[in-house]
Formats: C-alpha cells, structure tokens, sequence
C-alpha cells in the first residue's frame, strides 16, 4: 500500500504500532483534519478537541493567520542557522518582548529545550552574578512536576515512569512540595547555594493542580529576600490559557487581561512554548531582563533551528491572534462558565467528585482509584461522542479545548461530557 493512499483507522493504527517506537498510549483514534476547535478522524468523523494538543494550540486548529505566515515564510526563507542574521527574528524578538514585558528574548524549539536553557541561564548567572561557588549552584524544583523529557529535565522528576533506568542523573536540583510556602522557605534557609526556583503556576500534568492564592506572589517575594530567581514554566500555562495572558498574571486584579507586569508575580525567568506558534510548528523561548539574560555570550548557548525564520513570523503571528481574537478574555469568560456548569452536575453524578482550574485549563477528578480504567472508559465514551480528551494519572480527565471557542460550543460539550457520564453510570 502507498502511503498516500487514503487509509483506514484501523491500518493506521497498525503501522504505528509496527514500524513506530510505543512511547506513548494514544486514543485509538487517527486524525486527518483540523479546523478552529473541530478535528476529523480519517473516516469523517467530526469531534470537538479538548486537549488542544496539551494547549499547543489555543489558537485553534489550522488559523488562517498562522497558517498564513508559516506557509508564505516558508515559500520565502525557512533557515539560516544563527550564523547569519534573519529578516524575522528581531522583529519576533520585539514584539513578544513587549508583549511579555521584558528586555530579552532567547528563542528555542520544544518546551524541554527552553527549560535546559532557563536551568543554564540561571546557573551562570549564579556563578557570575550571585557569587556562588563553582560547580555548588541547586534549584529548588517541585514535586510532580512535569518540565520535559531530556536526561537532565527527568533528573528532577518523581514520575518513576519518566525515570527508571535512564539513570545517572544530572545533580544541583532540590525538590519540595509544590505550593508548600513553609517548605521553599526551609529550603531557601537551609541551602546557602540556591540560584533559582523552578515552578509552574498551574500544574497542568500532575492533573491540573491551582495553588492556593497568593502562594505565587509569597514564593517570589521569598526568592526576592534571598536573591534567588524565579523560572515560571509557562509552557503550558501561557499565552491566554488559563484566562489571562499568562497564569503568572493570576494575583494581579489590574484590568488589563494582556498585562503580565505585576511586580508581584514577574517572573525572572519565563518559559514559553507549545501556543506560542498556535500548533502550527515548534517554537518556544526564554525571556528575562538584561542582568539576567546578559551572562549569556556567543558560544554559550544555541541551536540550529531556534530563531529560524519560520518560527519567528509564525510565533508572532501567533500571539497576535492571541490580541486580536481577546483568547484570554474568552478563555477566562468560558472557564467560568464550564466550571459552573460541571459544578451544577457533580452533585447528581456518582463518577465525578470534583472540577477545578483556571480559564480553560480545566480536569475532572473521577471517583476512582488511580490504577482504575473508569477515566480511559469515560474517555473513549467521549470519543464515541463526539468529543477528545484524555486522562492524566490515571483518575484525573483534563479538559483544555482551544480557546477559540463560542459560548454555544462550550455549553455543547458541556452537553456531551454530562450525557457520556450519565450514560456510565
Ligand atoms: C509540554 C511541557 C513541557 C515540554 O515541552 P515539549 O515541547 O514537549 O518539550 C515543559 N513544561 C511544561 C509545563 C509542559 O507542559
């Protein structure tokens, strides 16, 4: 058979089993087509994508501006490595720069890759800036946390699935539990070689786990008082996800839904990927401010793909879309909505327990054991429906729909997902 032959679900299916390595447990379902918040399996048939690609693409499946200037760039110039300037990049490098308020911006690839820069990033600046002695610098990361898969990112990693066997690990790395203020501080005391604190706002792997208010702002004030950094992970959070621009922002009660300059709750070190190209192609960055982003000279640091100028005009494009369209507002309006409306639906549903999250960052815990199938059943139920999404440890369903959405749309799903539950029960 010629791979360009239209092909079956189930053949599909196959030869990815057959000639891919099984580093992943997909849904068994195989798609061809994406369109705003709709993707279409290979057979025809219409669902509604709540994953979004783990919030990859907020933007919506396929958005004619994104699509637009990676399809013109690419027909123009698509790579030069950084060994020549590009027409693009500074003009990225200013706009997300001034969108994310801060002074410099150092463009990657993937999420993992940006991280591994921000860890570098914050270990030179320890040494060259904060006097830490050579080779002693740690950062306190949290537990279950998810940053990535490189040998260093899963070094720092509780999920023993993530871990085993890929040892040795990369060392200088603290872990304490995730929005726990008493545990960073007694870290931060204990510790005289802390360089920075790795963090993200919402948890969204370990299962979409909101910290209590006022911890982010409390967690940065402490790293201020002992000259520590603080590295938000954004990755999945950012770029109008969680109903603001960033889930940084979430302290902050200035009117502006676009504003990421609270004092309070700026990042030192923020880590942008996934939305930043709407899905369209992998581009993810590191912004900080000069003191910080200044210890890094040529040679340090690089890649051959970051800054090409596909990514740059795709990413800007991209997070114009975020502005034009007002994501976070729609993002912040539907959230609420989805979450009062599930709430409504818990007390009379014996398979939920509860829902939580921020904007459309949102999961449902199902009343079950993590090592139970009951969230992978709802989940193919929903499927069988009309609507993707999948679990995240084991009991636990998250619900993050491209923030493109209208409100008919969301109280359509909001349809599907009580009906499939009523259904299983
Ligand atoms: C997805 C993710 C990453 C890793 O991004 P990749 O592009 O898969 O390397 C890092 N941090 C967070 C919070 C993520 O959600």
């Amino acid at each position: 058979m010629s791979v360009l032959e239209n092909i079956t679900s189930q053949d599909a299916i196959a030869l990815e089993n057959k000639h891919g390595a099984h580093n992943y447990h997909p849904l068994p379902v195989v798609l061809s087509k994406g369109d705003g918040v709709h993707v279409w399996d290979v057979e025809g048939k219409k669902y509604y994508d709540f994953l979004s690609a783990y919030s990859a693409v907020n933007q919506g499946h396929c958005h004619p501006k994104i699509v637009g200037a990676m399809v013109a760039q690419a027909q123009t110039l698509t790579l030069t490595s950084r060994a020549f300037y590009n027409d693009w990049l500074g003009r990225f490098e200013k706009y997300a720069t001034e969108t994310f308020h801060f002074d410099k911006l150092l463009p990657m690839n993937t999420g993992a890759e940006a991280v591994e820069t921000a860890l570098k990033v914050c270990r030179k600046w320890a040494y060259e800036k904060k006097g830490i002695p050579e080779n002693e610098a740690q950062i306190i990361v949290c537990e279950n946390n998810f940053h990535g898969r490189t040998t260093t990112i899963i070094s720092f990693s509780n999920d023993p699935v993530a871990r085993k066997n890929f040892g040795p690990f990369t060392k200088g790395f603290i872990k304490i539990e995730y929005d726990n203020l008493e545990a960073l501080k007694t870290a931060l005391r204990d510790n005289a070689n802390v360089a920075g604190f790795l963090v993200e706002p919402i948890q969204g792997e370990a299962g979409v786990h909101v910290p209590s208010p006022g911890y982010l702002k409390a967690a940065k004030q402490l790293c201020e008082e002992h000259n520590v950094l603080f590295i938000a992970d954004e990755v999945q959070t950012g770029i109008a996800r969680t109903g603001r621009l960033l889930a940084t922002c979430g302290d902050c009660s200035c009117a502006d839904k676009h504003c990421s300059g609270t004092p309070e709750v700026k990042p030192d070190i923020l880590i942008l990927g996934k939305a930043l190209s709407g899905g369209a192609y992998p581009v993810s960055a590191v912004l900080a401010n000069d003191p910080i982003m200044g210890v890094i000279g040529p040679g340090n640091h690089g890649s051959t793909f970051g800054g090409n100028p596909v990514a740059a005009a795709v990413g800007m494009a991209a997070l114009e879309v975020v502005k034009e369209e007002q994501l976070a507002e729609n993002a912040d309006r539907l959230g609420q909505l989805f979450r009062s409306e599930l709430n409504a639906f818990i007390p009379h549903s014996r398979l939920v327990k509860s829902v939580r999250g921020r904007g459309l960052l949102n999961a449902i815990l199902i009343n079950d054991t993590e090592d139970s199938s009951t969230a992978w059943d709802i989940c193919m139920a929903l499927k069988e429906n009309g609507l993707l999404a999948k679990p995240t440890h084991g009991n636990i369903i998250r619900f993050a729909p491209p923030l493109v959405m209208t409100r008919e749309q969301l109280l359509e799903c909001v349809a599907i997902i009580k009906r499939t539950l009523q259904e299983m029960e």
